[in-house]
């Protein structure tokens, strides 16, 4: 057996780049991984699952499912792309910003409206940044220089395990020798939570008063007068914790679903901005999304750069691009029955959309391209297995941070696996002969 260091980790947003991975000698088995969190290594350790599927396999009438070849499926998913008007091309999180590419031609030919999770995660908080913009950092930053550290909302020490040893909490940097001793760890959440516990000092913001609280807080810092209580919390306490941001070198908030998806949603992170715009006038102040599936922030990169949106975003009519929450967002969509074909790549919707999108989901031809057997690909016509991306091929990822990173590809995919940019190309191609027969 070998060892591959340096290896990037394709779960989370955190993307941990000091993995080290043993693999056999032919180069086709994970035996071990050292430095991932649980969540982490699981994905390393399901490249070995037992019963992985290895070539696409098609529904048949009687709900089984029967292999095909990747000729047949790449052939069917080309007719469906090209007969239906308006395709929902959703996912693409765990995937390469190379594959994405690909797939967003393909939707400008066929018609396709392409989204990612960010429209059922930080959908608001990219609103959010396009109202009023963003004072934000690198993770690196914050390990080197964060003194004050507000956890808004967010849950790290089960969604992101190893942000606050690596980034937030515990690590020493060049300017924070004392590592956790030498900072002050906020929580601010409307339960006690694990992170709660690593705080300093756990905020109980009452359900739905985030807006409000935060809004405290800019008032509390420019020295005037609050009501008694706000959100739950007294009013002395708010005052306490303001003065002590102030007094901070480097602050920084992360922030996660607990403000997006709760009420008041972008308008929560528009003030959770401008609380740190105003932090600025006293101290150094940045604030991070804490971006979930792991290169979910490369599709809002990519996408940004070629149409202005970072999600959601409509090419069915050729000439334009369009975005508009509400009308272009999946869950919409799907709702009102508004597109013809689905075309799910690496992320699994039947996990995470409301029920009713997911029926009328199933109620039209379907494609699913993932690694794994999931939710969605047990309602779908075909599902395609591809090789694991950061684990059997590497692709340029982006960490939450909007670094981009490169990753590895550390063992061989099953033998005659495709990966997705491979597939993509070849759907994309076969898309274009079928266009050119008319
Ligand atoms: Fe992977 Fe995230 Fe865990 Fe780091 S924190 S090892 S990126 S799952």
């Amino acid at each position: 057996p070998k060892e591959v260091t340096d290896v990037i980790c394709p779960f989370c947003g955190t993307l941990c780049d000091d993995l080290i991975i043993t693999v056999s000698d032919d180069n086709k088995t994970i035996l071990g991984v050292k430095n991932a969190c649980a969540i982490g290594a699981e994905k390393f350790n399901h490249q070995r699952l037992p019963g992985r599927v290895k070539r696409p396999r098609m529904r048949q009438a009687d709900g089984t499912y029967k292999e095909v070849t990747y000729d047949e499926a790449i052939d069917w998913t080309a007719k469906m792309l090209v007969k239906s008007r308006k395709t929902l091309m959703y996912g693409w999180a765990s995937t390469s910003c190379q594959a994405m590419s690909i797939g967003h031609e393909i939707a400008e030919k066929c018609g396709g409206i392409v989204d990612n999770c960010a429209t059922v995660c930080h959908g608001s908080s990219l609103i959010a940044i396009e109202d009023v913009g963003v004072p934000s950092c690198t993770l690196g930053e914050i390990k080197n220089r964060a003194d004050c550290v507000i956890f808004w909302g967010c849950n790290p020490a089960h969604a992101h395990p190893r942000h606050m040893s690596r980034y937030s909490i515990f690590p020493r940097g060049f300017f924070t020798v004392k590592g956790h001793k030498g900072r002050k760890i906020y929580c601010v959440d409307c339960r006690y939570t694990d992170t709660a516990k690593c705080a300093d000092k756990f905020i109980q913001v009452q359900q739905g008063f985030d807006y409000e609280l935060l809004n405290a807080f800019r008032t509390a810092v420019r020295g005037e007068a609050l009501p008694d209580t706000v959100g739950g919390v007294p009013k002395e306490k708010i005052y306490e914790i303001a003065e002590s941001f102030k007094t901070a070198r480097f602050g920084i908030i992360f922030f996660g679903m607990g403000l997006t998806h709760t009420m008041g949603r972008n308008h929560n992170i528009d003030i959770a901005i401008n609380l740190t715009r105003d932090m600025n006038e006293y101290t150094k102040f940045a604030i991070m999304a804490m971006r979930g599936h792991w290169n979910v922030t490369g599709s809002g990169q990519v996408l940004g750069w070629q149409y202005g949106f970072p999600y959601a975003v409509d090419v069915s009519r050729r000439d334009q691009a369009r975005h508009q929450t509400g009308e272009t967002t999946s869950v919409d969509l799907l709702n009102r029955n508004e597109v013809e074909a689905c075309f799910y790549i690496a992320t699994d919707p039947g996990a995470h959309f409301p029920v009713d999108a997911m029926i009328s989901s199933s109620r039209k031809p379907t494609v699913t391209i993932d690694p794994h057997i999931n939710c969605t690909t047990e309602i779908s016509d075909i599902h395609i297995p591809v090789a694991m991306v950061g684990v059997e091929t590497g692709g340029c990822a982006y960490r939450m941070d909007n670094v981009p990173i490169e990753t590895r590809k550390v063992v061989e995919p099953p033998e005659g696996m495709l990966t997705d940019e491979e597939l993509l190309t070849k759907i994309n191609k076969r898309v274009d002969e079928l266009l050119a027969k008319g």
